[in-house]
């Protein structure tokens, strides 16, 4: 493929354009490059970096998207994350909890379907101790032993980490939200620390569990320089899965009234972060179908690799409610995944149901 010119029209080197073509050869950028790529993008640079992630992934994935079942166990949050719909401030918040066996039938339903990762996300609800949540994953997995568990519970103690582990759970996704302390702490409450959530990655990573990391796009303070430190982390962590989304504002926390993030930078970073970890599993996230109608879709073109369908029964969808109008169907599960399907097939993508693992060898 051709380079595209490294020259502007002053004819100068051009930082943007050196640093793209150093992130295609060698998957590595120092934090100034980073920050000099997402300042000076263009949209050549966009479309180059582009066709160079969805090459590498065909290289390794083909066309294949793998599909996660997402069961939203609570909304009950212990926590008060300043951006977070489901705070614990927000008295406007209709809360909800399933029950193990609601979980479980979820959890049924979606095996029919084809799922065979599911993913269990919630506030930190008190009520999933270890010896409930153990109790779930376990039976889960007694009856589905060829399937994958991921939870996505917030942050537990070691002790817990091991002990979810051990009945079961096979990957564990913990946003680090932002990679910078200072910006941490303008988006979450005092007795939260970021030093707790990079422990809690760290050890999560020790354990023995597939983990998965990521960041708002756009959420309130973040500078260029806070995404350079994303992608860096990023880059030296290697997580197995990445999830990143716009940020979106609820309209029942104190940024009710900041702008959302775009789709036009996730979607830009999607394919940054693909040529960093070109096997990393990629979201196409809820939050940038929300933003944009054709935001899953984009999200696909520009390297993700995996979308992740929501199992939770219909009546508590509209309850898990993070940010404002964040897209959710009154259809049956399997009404969604056929359709689901076909917006894939539409784009030149086929969905699998297999477990969807990290690829650590190229396809042969
Ligand atoms: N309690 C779990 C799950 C949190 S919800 C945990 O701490 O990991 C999952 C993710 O939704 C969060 O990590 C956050 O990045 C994202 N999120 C929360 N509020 C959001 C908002 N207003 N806009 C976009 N994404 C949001």
């Amino acid at each position: 493929m051709e380079k595209i010119k490294n020259e502007n029209a002053a004819g100068a080197a051009d930082p943007a354009f050196a640093a793209a073509e150093k992130l295609i050869r060698t998957h590595s950028l120092s934090v100034p490059e980073y920050a000099a790529l997402i300042e000076g993008r263009t949209p050549d640079i966009t479309e180059r970096l582009k066709k160079e992630a969805v090459k590498l992934r065909k290289e390794i994935y083909g066309n294949a998207i793998f599909i996660r079942g997402l069961i939203e166990v609570s909304n009950i949050c212990r926590n008060d994350c300043l951006y977070c719909g489901i705070r614990r401030s927000n008295r406007n918040c209709d809360r909800y909890r399933l029950t193990r066996d609601e979980i479980l039938s979820c959890a049924e339903e979606g095996y029919g379907l084809g799922f065979r990762t599911f993913v269990m996300q919630g506030g930190e609800d008190p009520f999933f101790s270890d010896d409930v949540l153990c109790g779930i994953v376990s039976e889960f997995k007694k009856r589905h032993p060829d399937c994958a568990v991921t939870l996505s519970m917030g942050e537990r103690s070691r002790e817990s980490y091991e002990r979810l582990h051990a009945a079961g759970a096979d990957r564990y996704l913990l946003r680090h939200e932002t990679a910078d302390p200072v910006h941490y702490g303008k988006l979450h409450p005092k007795e939260m620390s970021f030093e707790n959530r990079m422990n809690c990655l760290r050890q999560l990573r020790e354990i023995g569990y597939q983990v998965g990391c990521g960041m708002m796009v756009g959420s309130p303070y973040q500078t260029v320089m806070n995404l350079a430190k994303d992608l860096k982390f990023i880059e030296e962590f290697r997580p197995d899965m990445c999830g990143i989304g716009p940020f979106i504002p609820h309209k029942d926390t104190p940024f009710k009234d900041e702008p959302a993030g775009t789709a036009e930078l996730t979607c830009f970073l999607l394919s940054v972060i693909r040529l960093i970890h070109p096997r990393v599993l990629l979201p196409s996230t809820t939050a940038l179908g929300t933003i944009d109608p054709f935001g899953r879709e984009n999200g696909i073109l520009s390297g993700a690799n995996v979308v992740m369908p929501n199992l939770s029964p219909v009546s508590v969808r509209k309850k898990y409610e993070l940010y404002n109008n964040k897209i959710y169907s009154d259809a049956e599960s399997a009404q969604r995944v056929a359709r689901l399907k076909e917006r894939m097939e539409a784009i030149g993508y086929e969905i699998v149901t297999d477990r969807g693992d990290i690829r650590r060898a190229p396809l042969s």
